[in-house]
């Protein structure tokens, strides 16, 4: 008998019927022989129409409030699965995170799984219940519920199936994989059999929501396997592992983000240690700094231009303004119209000219490359927000053309 963990995102419980199909899912799944822990997101844009009631009342509402707020579109998926699983003549028993034993750090909305306490899992399924589980939330060390974030339900289902060393691990979603770029942007985008956790945690990173970056991080750091498929087609997905057959492919995948804000700073005094006073105070407030780019600028100054995400923008700003070398200088911040595009791919390691082909299809596309950004296994540009759509397929288009 095997123990298998299945993920439902939102969009795969959004309503009565869906939930429904989750269910039977999931009890062909038990049928079959199996032990069977369930994930599931809230449904459909549940989160969002919560965080926008919030805002209705108070714009600055403390993470702690928000956390309790948000951990609630969980909990109603949990309980409607779990009757939908009864209604089909099976045991299902729902579960909170924190009765599920997610203890995770203190931070109100971004909190991390410290630990997974599997008792009660277990004890529900030596019982012969289905174990659906609220995905996206713990429990902190002063007992208040925490949420890890958006998307954070794909990292739930991969903790539960390396504490409880599962043999599968589906993260369960609206399209049935993985693919070059998003399918619903890029009409010729190509599925993927098989990607490497480097290449996953790169996609996921620079945009590609389909699986989160953390729950990567946590499959590639505890060895679990993970299988994204759909959950309205019951068709073979992507298998995300730490090595797979080795492709012709050099780019597997082109991604867009658009939760990106660009920081200059003008007319800097060109004398050592300014870099280190600027990204050292941003590093100990936790913001991460993406692209950085330095230049000369008038009279022995220069420009220190940088990329933050854009929901740190804000408190990036109020840090700069507060530093004592910067007072008096200019600092801008573009927190609307510029977007990250990137091309991943382990094959580029080793292939030179990957750039000049991504460089070369954004000029015949008459396309601005306003910041460089290079890894051994990608690449990033920054350019304006209204060419993103149309810079990643003519990006995809060079690499994986039209068939
Ligand atoms: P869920 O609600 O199941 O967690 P998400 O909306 O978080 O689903 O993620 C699935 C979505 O990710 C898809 O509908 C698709 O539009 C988008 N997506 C973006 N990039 C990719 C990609 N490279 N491959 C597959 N899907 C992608
Ligand atoms: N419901 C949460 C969100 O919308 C978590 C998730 O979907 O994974 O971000
Ligand atoms: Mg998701």
């Amino acid at each position: 008998m095997a123990l298998i963990v299945q993920k439902f995102g939102g969009s795969s419980v959004a309503n009565a019927e869906r939930v429904m199909n989750v269910a039977r899912i999931v009890t062909d799944t038990y049928a079959e022989g199996n032990d069977v822990v369930v994930v599931v997101s809230a449904q459909g844009d549940t989160t969002d129409d919560l965080i926008e009631k919030a805002k209705e009342i108070n714009p600055k509402a403390s993470k702690r409030e928000m956390d309790m707020l948000l951990a609630s579109g969980e909990q109603i998926s949990i309980a409607l699965l779990a009757m939908a699983i009864e209604k089909l003549g099976y045991h299902a028993c729902s579960l909170l995170g924190w009765q599920a034993g997610f203890n995770t750090s203190s931070v109100y909305g971004a909190a991390r799984i410290k630990k997974v306490d599997t008792a009660r899992i277990k004890q529900e399924i030596s019982e012969k219940n289905i174990v659906v589980v609220a995905g996206f939330q713990g429990i902190n060390k002063y007992d208040d519920l925490t949420t890890l974030g958006r998307g954070g339900s794909d990292t739930s289902a991969v903790a539960i199936a390396a504490a409880m060393h599962a043999d599968r691990c589906q993260i369960y979603t609206d399209v049935d994989g993985v693919y070059t770029a998003d399918p619903r942007k890029v009409k010729n985008a190509v599925k993927l059999d098989e990607i490497t956790y480097d290449e996953m945690l790169e996609l996921a990173t620079l945009g590609a929501q389909v699986l989160n970056n953390r729950s990567v991080e946590m499959a590639k750091k505890y060895n679990v396997v993970v299988e994204v498929l759909s959950s309205l087609e019951r068709v073979p997905g992507t298998i995300v592992k730490e090595t797979v057959k080795m492709e012709k492919m050099l780019v597997r995948g082109v991604t867009k983000d658009t939760n990106v804000a660009r920081i200059s700073i003008i007319g800097v005094p060109n004398v050592p240690g300014i870099a280190y006073k600027i990204f050292g105070k941003l590093a100990a407030k936790n913001i991460n700094v993406d692209i950085i780019l330095q230049s000369v600028g008038r009279n022995d100054t220069k420009d220190i231009t940088f990329t933050v995400s854009r929901d740190h923008s804000e408190l990036a700003l109020e840090i700069l303004n507060n530093l004592d070398v910067l007072e008096g200088l200019k600092i801008e911040c573009d927190d609307k119209n510029v977007a990250k595009v990137s091309v991943v791919g382990a094959g580029m390691e080793t292939h030179p000219g990957v750039a000049a082909t991504m460089f070369q299809a954004l000029f015949e596309a008459d396309i601005n490359i306003q910041m460089i950004s290079t890894s051994e296994i990608k690449i990033s540009v920054l350019i304006d927000i209204n060419d993103a759509d149309e810079a990643v397929r003519v990006i995809h288009n060079a690499f994986i053309p039209e068939e």
